[in-house]
């Protein structure tokens, strides 16, 4: 397996795009039903296929292995997650904080004076790192439902029965 894998997320496992953008992994999010398109999608961006379709898993180019794909099994996210890490041997801690979790862009830096009118007073106050989608324009900051998403996310590696 490649050090820096990049994914494609069929619409049947959505959830778990926003937590590998977490981790800072590239990760597309697939919303169509044209299971031609996503393949070509992957193949064309050496993209990981992760869906819960099992007809997907019968197309030539992922029978081949032109095309790596993880047939996710469980229905909760948490197992989910914590089926594509094992498999892939994924780092929780690979790069947090470092991607969009709603378009997939890299998140700029931002110094303090940037962001004075845009996130709130209280915020501005105790936080002093911020980061910002080039796209959306969304300002990201290690606040507690951060906090929150990097303690979850460590959760996904230990006992896979936790919830
Ligand atoms: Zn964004």
């Amino acid at each position: 397996m490649t050090e820096n894998p990049r994914f494609i997320v069929d619409h049947n496992v959505g959830k778990l795009a926003k937590w590998l953008r977490m981790m800072g992994y590239d990760t597309l999010f697939f919303s169509g039903d044209n299971d031609s398109r996503m393949i070509a999608l992957a193949r064309k961006e050496d993209r990981v296929i992760l869906t819960k379709d099992t007809q997907i898993m019968k197309r030539r180019l992922v029978t081949n292995g032109q095309i790596k794909t993880i047939l996710i099994k469980d229905d909760k996210p948490e197992m989910q997650m914590h089926q594509v890490i094992t498999t892939l041997n994924l780092d929780p801690h690979f790069r947090p904080f470092s991607i969009c979790l709603e378009c997939n862009q890299p998140l700029l830096e931002r110094g303090k004076p940037q962001v004075k009118d845009l996130v709130p007073p209280y915020v501005f106050q105790t936080q002093s790192q911020y980061m910002e989608c080039p796209a959306c324009h969304r300002i990201y900051w290690r606040g507690t439902h951060w906090q929150a998403m990097t303690k979850k996310l460590k959760g996904f590696m230990s006992n896979s029965t936790e919830r």
